[in-house]
């Protein structure tokens, strides 16, 4: 039988707040010392009481906007009871029946995936357990940390999807700031919810839910995994049991956790030592106008004006929008080329032309640099205005495309001016008429065979005698004049 997978996603980022989610403590996800970062309250001792943290609640509320939630007026924090040696209090502070966000979408190439919900909690601390030893230790300085929870609709039909799903969500929150969303640092965790249905049947089958996937591709490969799994024991005439799955990265397989009847039941009560929170304008505590204004222009948005304003292809819009500092970058050259068109005078579509070719050298000469480098746009030495000067070197013939090359690697190295580099490095290109004439001259003298070809009809003659010219110049010749001199000269 053929099936349909149906996916929803479970995905938990931690903010990058300054504190902690409910006292002062220091949220610092890169600490290595244990148990540096902890009070009284996040280490759950009886008798405190915590206060919330403003800004972990604008960046979710930041998120939802970004993702085209609804914002809630009215939320309220709950309890989640459940008992873990790394979650102190026995409990966890969650949202249950009023999260802060409610429907939203990502947009995963042309297809939209619904947002159920956007909830704000607080992070467990984690158990370390030493090699060979009977005990297991504790480290409370992840404990109490603001984490966001999103909830998908089951709208996911693939394991591309999913991948793809969570790397435009990771993209989303860097580009708005709540959070590195770095998944081998553990930022980011995701849950998938899976089944599989008859094709074409439209009730949803038993799901499985895989927990702790730490990578894209855990995300994807589980995913592969389950359909294969679940396809084979619908085939055998079995019942999928609804239950909670781990991912053995070794073995590339998921196992099972826990069963549905040995399911906890948390007991969710509202939080009585926290107030609800009051969203409306008239409340004046959360300026939502000012948090919506505060969201820069996403990557999908880029994407497009990147295409319409720039006129570049839809791949290489998208690997601009996927990096938003090289996306700058190339701003602020166009920026400045367009003001090297202008004070020349020129207008026409000249700026388009030196627009194609700064995306040219960006994505693949400079890119190239920078990925052998393992450096980032940031750690490039080139300013803005030396990258364009140097397009506008190419664009005069000042430089040869070979020539451009080696300079480009000077520049990236030493962070000079393109213009002392050209004379330095003698990387100029003839472009004085009649030097290559003077050379275009000697090289019908000495090559009397293919001028004879060329006016006998060999068009490939002249290819040979453009060659001549480059090697007698060194190199140098700009080689469209040497090209044109040699065309009127046999003429
Ligand atoms: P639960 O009550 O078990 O937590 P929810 O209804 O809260 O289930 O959904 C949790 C996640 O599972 C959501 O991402 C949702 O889209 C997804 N989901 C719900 N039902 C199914 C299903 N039958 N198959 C696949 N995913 C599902
Ligand atoms: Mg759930
Ligand atoms: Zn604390």
């Amino acid at each position: 039988m053929k099936y349909e997978a149906v996916i929803g996603m479970e995905v938990h980022v931690e903010l990058k707040t300054e504190s902690k989610m409910f006292c002062t403590c220091a949220n610092n996800p890169d600490e290595t010392k244990p148990n540096k970062n902890v009070c009284p309250i996040c280490m759950g001792q009886p008798g405190t009481l915590p206060v919330a943290n403003k800004k972990a609640v604008e960046y979710v509320v930041k998120t939802g906007l970004a993702l085209e939630c609804k914002i809630a007026e009215f939320s309220k924090f709950d309890r989640k009871n459940y008992f873990y040696p790394d979650l102190p209090k026995g409990y966890q502070i969650s949202q249950y029946d009023k999260p802060l966000c409610e429907d939203g979408t990502v947009m995963i190439n042309d297809k939209k995936i619904g947002i159920t919900r956007i909830h704000l909690e607080e992070d467990t601390g984690k158990l370390l357990h030493p090699k060979g030893a009977d005990y297991s230790l504790v480290d409370l300085n992840r404990a109490g940390t603001p984490l966001m929870e999103l909830v998908t609709e089951p709208e996911i039909t693939s394991s591309t999807e999913a991948k793809e799903f969570c790397k435009q969500f990771q993209l989303i929150v860097r580009y708005i700031g709540v959070s590195d969303a770095d998944m081998e640092k553990g930022h980011m965790r995701c849950e998938v919810n899976i089944s599989l249905k008859p094709e074409g049947q439209k009730e949803f089958g038993t799901k499985v839910e895989i927990k702790n996937l730490n990578s894209f591709r855990a995300v994807e490969r589980s995913i592969e995994y389950e359909i294969k799994r679940q396809s084979e024991v619908l085939d055998d005439g079995g019942k999928i049991l609804q239950e909670t799955r781990g991912w053995n990265a070794d073995k590339q397989e998921t196992y099972s956790q826990r069963k549905k009847e040995e399911a906890h039941d948390y007991r969710y009560f509202p939080e009585p030592d926290l107030p609800p929170l009051d969203l409306s304008k008239e409340a004046g505590v959360f300026d939502v106008e000012k948090i919506k204004e505060s969201i820069p222009e996403l990557p999908l948005m880029k994407k497009y004006r990147f295409i319409n304003q720039y006129k570049l292809t839809e791949e290489n819009a998208k690997i601009f929008s996927e990096d938003k500092e090289l996306a700058n970058y190339f701003e602020d050259i166009i920026s400045e080329l367009r003001t090297w068109v202008d004070a020349k005078g020129i207008d026409g579509d000249l700026i388009d032309k030196l627009t194609k070719l700064t995306a040219n050298y960006i994505l693949t000469e400079l890119q190239r640099l920078l990925y052998v480098e393992n450096h980032s746009v940031h750690c490039c030495k080139i300013t803005a205005e030396n990258f364009a000067e140097f397009i506008t070197l190419i664009q005069e013939g000042k430089i040869s495309s070979s020539g451009a090359q080696t300079m480009l690697g000077e520049m990236y190295k030493t962070g000079g001016d393109p213009s002392n580099i050209l004379e330095e490095k003698g990387l100029a290109q003839m472009s004085d008429e009649g030097e290559i004439e003077k050379i275009v001259e000697e090289v019908i003298e000495a090559n009397s065979k293919s001028v004879e070809d060329y006016k006998a009809g060999k068009e490939n003659a002249i290819k040979f005698l453009i060659g001549q010219t480059m090697k007698q110049s060194k190199g140098k010749a700009n080689p469209q004049m040497a090209e044109e001199i040699l065309k009127k000269k046999l003429k």
